[in-house]
């Protein structure tokens, strides 16, 4: 319900009012001096209800508004701009700002001293939300700083309507059943994606990724300019993902439509990307869900497939000692382009054999966030310390390697 209007004309407010007087302010900006005084009122009501204060007749005037430049004059002109500037673009929710002429804004801080007002409104926080009022007005879409579809930005000293889609998030999960697909684009490094000699003109190391593949049918219906990949970590090139498959939020950047049959679309993807990722549990998301997919540390269970010259009993002896103990991990040298130099430690949390022939050993282990896997079998030439080939005695391979399960429960 709204609250009544108050608006009593104290003595300090008609001192306000005379001092006013005379220096060619729109209703507006007149009333905006005691913008904050009393409540239930527009600023043009505001300067109705003051002594005469002069001129605060609305329309034109012989000299603009010294103040905004009866930049308030014209809200349905910017109204119309900003439906203008979004045109193609779906938007149910805006926000808007404006950009001044920041003399213009220094000036009006000194206006407010000269007439000695504690309750001005700054001209650029009224407009924004008289912009917004006559946006809704004239459009039906709802108006506030919460998950805006667009943010509209008015130029004023330019006079130019800026429309911005907001990206749209969606969230699910991935499993990859393809040794050879990176998580992310992966541009070549020489030519960082022009095209080079290198990467035979096609600007990449990898020709596609789970991210190019899980964003194809949502970037073709929404129209988006671009995307952003965020999974919950990430699995070597090399690895498979199996069991529920790993959190991600994919990001669609400026897209001109929001509206998505987002069970046709995973239906799509599924028939596009067969064998090589599937999607599953993919559901419309926020920006803060971004946040919650990079700052998760879930432990990971992996199954490695191990080549070496041990006998089986021996095996399963390192393994039973390397469960539940924690490592030393120096940075990898195959990572140490990408990650600073320096030692962490790890927890393996479980570990078994789960099958063995011919000199080759499958292991199933739960690792701590963050855990080489590989460099944990294999040792790195003692930079990860026990390793599992320490603890056998004798050169351990890693033949193959997968995500069996991604435990991101309660993070
Ligand atoms: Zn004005
Ligand atoms: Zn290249």
């Amino acid at each position: 319900m709204a609250d009544p209007v108050t608006f009593e004309v104290t003595e300090p407010i008609a001192a306000i009012a005379a001092k006013a007087r005379g220096r060619g302010l729109c209703p507006e900006c007149t009333g905006r001096l005691v913008g904050r005084w009393g409540h239930g009122l527009t600023n043009p009501e505001r300067a109705a209800r003051l002594p005469r204060a002069d001129p605060v007749a609305p329309g034109p005037r012989a000299v603009p508004c010294p103040v905004c430049g009866d930049a308030f004059d014209r809200l349905d002109v910017w109204a119309e701009r900003a439906v203008r500037a979004a045109e193609g673009v779906e938007w149910h929710r805006f926000t808007c700002g404006s950009r001044w002429d920041p003399e213009r804004l220094a000036a009006e801080e000194a206006l407010w001293v000269e007439v000695g007002t504690a309750w001005g409104e700054s001209a650029r926080t009224a407009f924004n939300r008289e912009l917004g009022k006559t946006i809704e007005r004239r459009t039906g879409a709802a108006g506030g700083p919460e998950r805006p579809d667009v943010v509209f930005l008015a130029d004023l000293p330019v006079g130019r309507m800026e429309a911005t889609p907001m990206p749209l998030f969606l969230a699910g999960r991935y499993r990859k059943f393809d040794r050879t697909l990176p998580q992310t684009r992966w541009p070549c490094r020489r030519c960082h994606g022009r095209g080079c000699d290198r990467c035979g003109g096609s600007g990449r190391t990898y020709p596609t990724s789970v991210e190019e593949l899980v964003a194809a049918p949502f970037v073709a219906a929404s129209g988006a300019e671009g995307t952003r990949f965020h999974g919950m970590g990430r699995e070597d090139i090399d690895a498979r993902m199996l069991g529920r498959g790993r959190p991600f939020v994919l990001e669609l950047l400026r897209p001109r439509r929001r509206t998505l049959d987002l069970a046709a679309l995973v239906g799509e993807l599924g028939r596009e990307a067969t064998g090589r990722v599937e999607v599953d549990g993919l559901r419309a998301a926020e920006a803060d869900d971004v946040v919650r997919v990079k700052e998760a540390a879930p432990e990971k269970t992996y199954r490695v497939d191990v080549s070496g010259a041990a006998p089986v009993g021996k095996v399963k002896e390192a393994v039973e000692l390397a469960a539940n103990r924690t490592i030393a991990q120096r940075t990898p040298r195959r990572v140490a382009h990408r990650r600073s130099d320096r030692v962490r430690l790890r927890r393996i949390v479980a570990a078994r054999v789960i099958g063995d022939a011919d000199g080759r050993f499958t292991i199933e282990v739960r690792t701590e966030a963050g855990t080489y896997v590989k460099e944990w079998v294999e040792g790195d030439d003692g930079r990860t310390e026990p390793s599992l080939a320490s603890l056998v005695g004798c050169p351990l391979r890693v033949e193959a390697l997968d995500v069996l399960e991604v435990h991101d429960e309660g993070t």
